[in-house]
């Protein structure tokens, strides 16, 4: 494996407090396995609002192209008009919260495509269209149940006798469920059916509706375009089971210095962890300001990548910039400063970190703060 993307020296490694890996081979190979997931005839998008979900964007979005993928999902125009400049003109990049009144000719000129969630916007880009006779391509979005974005089906009426189809060029209707994550809900085939109804209305157009989770419950899911974005960064699309994914991002804290405590002592704010005995304190250079929930403290656990079957406690409150493991269990072994521990990666998934904090992957990815030293890995780009 060659590191072609490093963003400093080596130097650099050691003088960030930890440092964040993101495997562009894996990322890759999670697009191509989502790919064989669908089959050939259902074209695999990407969402990379967010700056990729927290991985960085520049690095993440190229390297999707180069996987392949041709149609890449943000959330705002200035996401957009970000990515525009990395990515050649053949991949579309659609705006999934629309566009805000009196933006319509800015998306149009900046080769953006606008997902169109209201009538009113849907209206407001028939202006344009018949304004410039032309038609840059939009999708449209339809409300199938999450109350969230997307035309009702009172709106798809007014649509329908405005003759606005006839105005625009959907390259795409849309939708999203609400709880792929949960593939017992019966809301999943709910939205599901609602969707199908709703498109009735509409000439019969390319449509999409499942994003990662969407993907894994089956192919009556998958219509002609699946968005999925979590699954690519190594999360696990199917809950309650093991994870098909490949891992992508593996966070490593640096030691600053350890010491040995006696019992009775107290580690860090609020003494919220006191010795029961001789203890062996590591303090990593990660803490909340990183985007490693305070609440982590006493709920999760590191290990040493060169021995993953010892789990070491994450004790104490987490301060802003660093972090008490409890390394007892190492013994005396010899640590030099600057040694990384593993906080996610392939010993602590992502996944596990998450639900022992009581959220999401997904939120933990895009707080993943700004002082990590990244290394972007791709062995052929
Ligand atoms: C974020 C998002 C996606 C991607 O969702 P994942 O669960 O990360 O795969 C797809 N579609 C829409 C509309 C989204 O907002």
């Amino acid at each position: 494996m060659t590191v072609l993307q490093n963003e400093g020296e080596a130097g650099a490694r050691q003088s960030a407090g930890g440092w964040l890996r993101i495997d562009l081979d894996a990322l890759k190979q999670n697009y191509t396995l989502l790919r064989h997931q669908v089959g050939h005839d259902v074209a695999v998008g990407a969402a990379v609002k967010a700056d990729a979900y927290g991985l960085g964007v520049r690095h993440v979005a190229p390297a999707l192209y180069r996987a392949g993928c041709r149609r890449f999902f943000v959330a705002t125009i200035d996401e957009g008009l970000g990515l525009r400049p990395l990515l050649p003109d053949d991949a579309a990049i659609c705006i999934l919260n629309g566009p805000p009144a009196g933006t319509e000719t800015l998306l149009a000129a900046s080769g953006l495509t606008p997902v169109l969630n209201s009538l009113d916007q849907t209206r407001r880009w028939a202006v344009l269209c018949r304004k410039t006779g032309s038609r840059p391509a939009c999708i449209l979005q339809l409300d199938s149940g999450m109350s969230r974005f997307g035309l009702s089906s009172e709106d798809l009426d007014s649509f329908c006798a405005d003759g606005l189809h006839d105005v625009l060029d959907i390259t795409f209707v849309m939708s999203h469920l609400a709880c792929a994550d949960d593939a017992a809900s019966p809301r999943n085939d709910g939205q599901r059916q609602r969707f199908n109804a709703l498109r009735q209305k509409l000439p019969t157009l390319p449509a999409s509706l499942a994003a990662s989770s969407g993907i894994f419950l089956g192919t009556s899911f998958h219509h002609d375009l699946v968005r999925p974005g979590y699954a690519l960064y190594g999360g696990n699309p199917t809950p309650h089971r093991a994870n098909p994914m490949h891992q992508v991002v593996t966070l490593l804290g640096g030691l600053v210095q350890d010491r040995w405590i006696e019992p009775d002592t107290a580690v860090g704010y609020s003494a919220r962890f006191i010795a029961t005995q001789k203890t062996r304190i590591a303090t990593l250079s990660v803490g909340y300001a990183d985007g490693f929930h305070r609440r982590a403290g006493g709920l999760t656990s590191a290990v040493l990548p060169a021995r993953p079957e010892i789990s070491l406690p994450v004790v104490g409150r987490i301060s802003m910039d660093c972090m008490a493991l409890d390394i007892t269990a190492l013994g005396d072994m010899d640590l030099p400063s600057g040694t990384g521990f593993e906080l996610i990666g392939p010993h602590r998934p992502l996944d596990d970190l998450a639900s022992a904090l009581d959220t999401i992957g997904y939120e933990l990815l895009t707080s993943l703060g700004k002082r990590f030293h990244r290394e972007y890995i791709e062995s052929s780009p």
